[in-house]
């Protein structure tokens, strides 16, 4: 065998590993072919033969056990190892229920492989896992996620964004609250679960439809109304169609309805995000650029997209008065926002010494708890 970090080699008829071998690495086949076998009463009964890009070994990636079964290279092979920290990183980032789930998969297989006969009783074996109780936990609350979009526990509060020289309302951002047992819960305690468990598109639905169904029974001062797009909703096409669908039902023009999507959304895959942008812009939605400044844009293609407003981050706002880069920074933004001739909006201003300093800036839209918090809509009007 010649080894290096990643990349093993065999000639034909060297074993990979042996039954009964510790492991703690799975192996693709990059070229060549590998037959799995397992001893019994002595002698080496085939498996399977495998071959390019097929995966072997991955029950190490999983427990600590031996391996179940041998790995023989059949013909000149090369192999490139996958370990478990590499497995590890994954899942921990993907959610910690399908890391539950498929690590009793691979338990319970194990447990097959090992006694056939024992089959009932290792499909029910306990499964040892520390990440049990934390997957219980992501699966009661997406459960109760589920229940509560279907039970009317969700609810959009409204908040509104005003013309600063004016001081009236020209539309309202659109919030979304859970009333959990008599609690209103704040969406960063269930957004986050929201996109990880692959509710999004459902519950932006929801958010989307009870928007259109606001807009429809009219809107106090009749402004836009404006929505936050999911992480995993945004590019998805099929949502604006939605949605324009909705608005022509309810009689609304599309040009009142609004979506917020951030910087880092559109960073992703600018490509697409141009083609998505272009869509809504041909069914009339105006899309607004969320928490702008926090992320990395290219000012070089920022004036190729189809936006309809900049809204500056709140933490520019909360410093501007006594941090004079923050200042420079929203006169940037200000000033940007205008050659683009896009609407800048300031979020988060809290005080009449920041209402001030955003006027003399020349930002023409703000909101924030200084003129009115999210509400119910019927307390808005
Ligand atoms: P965001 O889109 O940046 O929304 C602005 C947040 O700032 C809201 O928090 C709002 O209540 C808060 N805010 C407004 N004015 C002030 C102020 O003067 N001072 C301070 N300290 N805060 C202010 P909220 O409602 O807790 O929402 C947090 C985030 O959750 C939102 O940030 C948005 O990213 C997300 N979110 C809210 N509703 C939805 C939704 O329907 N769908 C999705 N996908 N995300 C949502
Ligand atoms: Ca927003
Ligand atoms: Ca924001």
């Amino acid at each position: 065998m010649k080894s290096h970090r990643f990349v093993r080699s065999y000639a034909p008829g060297e074993d990979i590993f042996l039954q009964g071998d510790a492991g703690h690495e799975a192996f693709v086949v990059e070229h060549g072919r590998v037959a799995i076998w397992q001893e019994i009463g002595g002698s080496r009964e085939p498996l399977a033969e495998l071959g390019a890009g097929e995966v072997f070994g991955e029950m190490a990636l999983f427990s600590d056990h031996r391996r179940v079964a041998g790995a023989t290279a059949v013909a000149a092979t090369q192999l490139r190892a996958i370990t478990r920290q590499q497995l590890d990183d994954r899942l921990e980032a993907v959610d910690p229920l399908l890391r539950h789930v498929l690590g009793t998969v691979m338990a319970r297989l194990r447990g097959m492989l090992q006694n056939t006969q024992a089959l009932t009783a290792a499909a029910t074996a306990p499964v040892p896992d520390g990440h049990a109780e934390e997957a219980l936990r992501a699966l009661r609350l997406e459960h109760a996620i589920v229940e509560g979009i279907e039970g009317g526990e969700f609810e959009l509060h409204y908040q509104p964004i005003l013309a600063l020289d004016r001081r009236e309302p020209v539309g309202y951002e659109a919030l979304a609250r859970w009333r959990r047992d008599g609690q209103l819960v704040p969406p960063l305690d269930f957004i986050p679960a929201v996109e990880r468990s692959g509710l999004a598109r459902r519950f932006g639905q929801w958010v989307g439809l009870s928007a259109c169904d606001a807009l429809a029974r009219g809107l106090p001062d009749s402004g836009y109304l404006s929505i936050n797009v999911s992480t995993t909703q945004f590019g998805d096409g099929s949502l604006l169609d939605m949605l324009a669908g909705a608005l022509t039902r309810h009689g609304v023009r599309p040009q009142q309805l609004r979506l917020e999507v951030t910087e880092s959304q559109l960073l992703h895959d600018w490509r697409q995000a141009q083609g998505w942008l272009e869509h809504a812009q041909a069914l009339g939605i105006g899309v607004m650029l969320d928490d702008f400044g926090t992320g990395y844009s290219s000012l070089a293609y920022l004036h190729r997209l189809p936006l309809t407003a900049l809204k500056i981050d709140r933490s520019f706002v909360d410093r501007m008065v006594t941090d004079t880069p923050s200042r420079k920074i929203l006169r940037t933004i200000a000033s940007l926002a205008e050659d683009l001739e896009v609407d800048c909006i300031a979020e988060g201003i809290e005080t009449e010494e920041q209402v001030t300093a955003l006027r003399d800036i020349g930002v023409p839209y703000g909101q924030g708890y200084l003129f009115g918090r999210p509400q119910p809509l019927a307390a808005t009007g």
